[in-house]
């Protein structure tokens, strides 16, 4: 089996990734979407890079179980629900279906497993039963359950967070007053596995031996990934911010229940900026699929953008580099079909005759970058510089293409009869020229900079310059 090595945040090294079970299957666990909004471009560079990971282990030869929830109980889904006076069901059961449709656009890879947190209330009681029968968990006078952080010595490991300190911090700077509603908590940083029914929570409520309420959100993943996968999994995935406190808790919640090892691996994946900026609403920068497709992108743009810089570094989104994956995914189709009209082939044949490859002669460099701690932009910059210099001919070539593109998952959009690729609504041309002139103003060639936003112009389009890029607009 080809070995593939990823960073695992936990022993803070570069790992190469060793299924922990017999039977060699690779059991995933990622953290899924809150369920009662759109998911931003943000959530989805994180959703987009598990797949590219997920896909390059299908590709090599494993055989993989991915798990990824959905948080459908949590402060946001019941407010929303209650906002619209409808069930907790009705309410999130659109969100989920907005946010099945923009992965499959995306060509996201279904989850074999897509569990709802609201579905498995009594697996989330059962192991909060366990942490109190354990006394690792207590309840508190008004029918919450809390964690007993002190019980497990190992809290923190996974972020290199010291509790203690933490601890004093919080009390120095944020006195008493901020504890107020939670005072019967042990101690401050004990969190919540089971929250006492409140007025604000209207209809929305389950049984439990501590009376009515309703789960903390921790204790779904370790419930749902201990019920599909087992007590110890291969890869665990989420964005930075989840590292802490939320998988600190998952680890303590079902390590303290199974008493053995959760996560092998470790997946954590940085977040997605807009024009240097972080993503908010207030700021007006936080866009969705649906806004960057009205703008006249295309979907195989968005998902080539997002997934083009290495996940251990922010990426920093811009429109101009929505534009230049645009471009990029131009010149890739383009490449392709010449060749096959070289080679005298259909696309058709090439999808049909796709076989598993077991060695990558042609596109090894790009296949190395992915197995090398997933580098996508390496691997971008080798298939291109392959692509440039390459004599091909065999149906070897063809093979190596076409899983490549699996493994970033564009071959939807290159290995297809659509004829234009990165866009909705702006033609290619068009998108080229802003490229041209964009590195041209780079370049402080500003002759000839000018030259071509008026071309553009004549041409009937806009450039609007942003902070850190510009992006095209239909005068
Ligand atoms: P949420 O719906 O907030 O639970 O988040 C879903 C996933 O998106 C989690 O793995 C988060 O860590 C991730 N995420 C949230 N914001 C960003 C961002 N700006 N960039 C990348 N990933 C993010
Ligand atoms: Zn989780």
């Amino acid at each position: 089996m080809a070995t593939i090595k990823l960073y695992n945040t936990q022993s803070r090294s570069i790992e190469e990734i060793i299924p922990n079970h017999l039977d060699g299957v690779l059991r995933i666990y990622c953290c899924g979407p809150t369920v009662y909004n759109y998911a931003h471009i943000g959530n989805f560079r994180t959703f987009l890079l598990q797949d590219v990971l997920r896909r390059l282990l299908l590709a090599m030869g494993y055989e993989v179980r991915f798990v990824r929830n959905l948080t459908d109980v949590d402060d946001k889904t019941i407010r929303g629900a209650r906002g619209e006076n409808i069930s907790l069901e009705q309410f999130t059961e659109k969100w989920i279906n907005i946010f099945r449709n923009d992965c499959e656009e995306l060509n996201i890879l279904a989850p074999d497993v897509e569990p709802k947190a609201a579905s498995h209330i009594a697996e989330q009681i059962a192991m909060i039963e366990q942490l109190i029968r354990k006394q690792y968990a207590y309840m508190t006078s008004d029918g919450s359950v809390y964690f007993r952080l002190s019980s497990f010595p190992r809290y923190g490991q996974l972020s290199g967070i010291n509790v203690e300190q933490l601890a004093t911090q919080n009390e120095n700077s944020a006195g008493q007053t901020n504890l107020a509603d939670e005072y019967d908590r042990d101690n401050v940083h004990d969190f919540a596995l089971w929250k006492a029914y409140k007025e604000e929570d209207g209809g929305i409520f389950w049984e439990s031996p501590w009376g009515k309420g309703r789960p903390g959100w921790h204790i779904e993943c370790s419930a749902m990934s201990v019920k599909y996968l087992g007590e110890t999994i291969d890869i665990h995935g989420g964005g930075i911010d989840l590292c802490f406190p939320h998988h600190e808790n998952e680890i303590a919640q079902t390590e303290c229940v199974t008493g053995k090892p959760f996560v092998g691996h470790w997946f954590h994946s940085e977040h997605l900026q807009i024009e240097g900026q972080k993503m908010s609403k207030s700021l007006g920068n936080l866009f969705t699929l649906a806004d960057l497709k009205s703008k006249g992108y295309g979907v195989e743009a968005i998902r080539y953008t997002l997934i083009s810089g290495y996940y251990r570094q922010a990426l920093n989104f811009t429109f101009s580099g929505l534009d230049a994956a645009q471009s990029a995914l131009h010149k890739l189709k383009t490449k392709v079909r010449n060749f096959l009209e070289e080679d005298n082939l259909f696309l058709a044949q090439i999808v049909e005759s796709i076989s598993k490859v077991n060695t990558y002669h042609y596109f090894s460099a790009a296949i190395e970058a992915l197995k090398n701690d997933l580098n996508t932009p390496k691997c971008l910059g080798e298939m291109f510089s392959i692509l440039n210099r390459t004599v091909r001919g065999e149906r070897q070539f063809w093979e190596e293409l076409y899983m490549l593109c699996f493994i970033l998952g564009i071959e939807r959009f290159i290995f297809c009869e659509k004829q234009e690729v990165g866009s909705s609504e702006i033609p290619s041309d068009i998108v080229e020229l802003g490229v041209e002139r964009w590195r041209a103003k780079q370049d402080k060639n500003f002759a000839e900079s000018d030259r071509l936003r008026n071309l553009l112009i004549g041409r009937g389009w806009r450039i609007i310059d942003t902070k850190d890029g510009y992006r095209l607009e239909k005068k």
